[in-house]
């Protein structure tokens, strides 16, 4: 086995998997990218990404995405622009299918990030990058003075409020219930700012507007009082579903489905390695999942020159 045939595997299409695959293409691994019918991750659905190193003027998320593409395109990475639909990790030649096709790599990267998750009505995703987001880092900056509300119970959603507070004029907090999920210390800063309204027991029934947001039409369940609030954009901070599912009986995850890693990248299995947001709930953001791909690729290409010294009857044993 020489350096040419050592295969890697990534499953992923944003800024961690698109690392990854710079990465391992410039060390000589053979690189197939199983992309996704939605490649370039959540950084497709943000406008304007000020935040990523390097673009001083900001650059659009997609934009950002294609070129990382290119990028590992130019070193002879491979993409295949479909979903993964189900792995086999048991032997040491590990299998990631798309429907009946079999890709097969040495290591394999799971990049599959983790999807927001939305309050599912028509007209928030009409607006979506119009007023509506899911990411306070990326789209704050956009409402310097404005008024904005944002949705949910847990830490997230007040760490985002308190966030956004250092731009918006006022930030109205929408949740659900009257009991919150956030730490005792989040409820504490959030229930003591001056620009923040606490609106419990309530849900968001409509985000109004045409082309941008101009308010919400919220629903208070005690009070049975229907009311509209106008403000400019919603912060919908209601908790990410990590892609994991596939991986079901292969890694092991924690209780809320993100992958558990050893070592910064490996998982249970030898020679699977992880990257972003499919593990990473904590930062989130596009330059960490990129730094993740970068350290996955690293630790995948030393396992690879490790197995390359291996007896060629090793390399392809089944059971191991
Ligand atoms: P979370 O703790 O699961 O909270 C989600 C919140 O959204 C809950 O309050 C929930 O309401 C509400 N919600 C869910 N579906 C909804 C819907 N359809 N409509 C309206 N509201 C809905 O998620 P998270 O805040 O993203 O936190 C995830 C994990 O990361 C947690 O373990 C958290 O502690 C951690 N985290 C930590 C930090 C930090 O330490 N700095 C920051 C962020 C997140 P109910 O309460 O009624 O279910």
């Amino acid at each position: 086995m020489n350096e040419q045939n050592l295969r890697v595997v990534i499953i992923g299409g944003g800024p961690a998997a698109l690392t990854a695959a710079i990465y391992a293409s410039r060390a000589n691994l053979d690189t197939t990218v199983i992309a996704g019918y939605q490649s370039g991750g959540q950084l497709m659905l943000t406008s304007e990404v000020e935040n990523f190193p390097g673009f001083p003027e900001g650059i659009m998320g997609p934009e950002l995405m294609d070129g990382m593409r290119r990028q590992a395109e130019r070193f002879g990475s491979k993409f295949v622009d479909a979903d993964a639909t189900r792995v086999d990790f048991s032997a040491r030649v590990k299998k990631v299918f798309v429907e009946d096709e079999v890709y097969e790599g040495e290591a394999v990267i799971v990049a599959t990030g983790a999807s927001a998750m939305w309050l599912n009505l028509p007209s928030e995703e009409r607006l979506r990058g119009r007023g509506v987001s899911s990411c306070a880092t990326c789209d704050g900056f956009f409402f310097r003075g404005k008024e904005i509300a944002v949705v949910g119970g847990g830490d997230s959603a007040l760490e985002e409020a308190l966030f956004l507070t250092k731009f918006a004029t006022k930030v109205t907090l929408i949740h659900r219930r009257d009991k919150f999920r956030a730490s005792k210390i989040m409820q504490d800063r959030a229930a003591k700012h001056p620009k923040i309204e606490i609106v419990p027991d309530t849900v968001i029934e409509e985000v109004l507007g045409e082309n941008k947001v101009e308010g919400v039409r919220v629903h208070n369940f005690k009070t049975g009082e229907t009311r509209v609030i106008p403000l400019d954009g919603v912060f919908v901070a209601i908790g990410h579903r990590p892609n994991t599912d596939i991986f079901n009986g292969w890694l092991d995850m924690n209780e809320k489905g993100y992958l558990t890693v050893q070592n910064e990248t490996e998982t249970n299995v030898k020679g699977v390695f992880v990257a972003g947001d499919v593990y990473d709930y904590r930062y989130r953001q596009a330059v960490t999942a990129a730094a993740s791909g970068c350290k996955s690729a690293l630790d995948a290409e030393h396992y690879l020159e490790a197995l390359a010294g291996e007896p060629a009857e090793i390399l392809t044993a089944q059971n191991w």
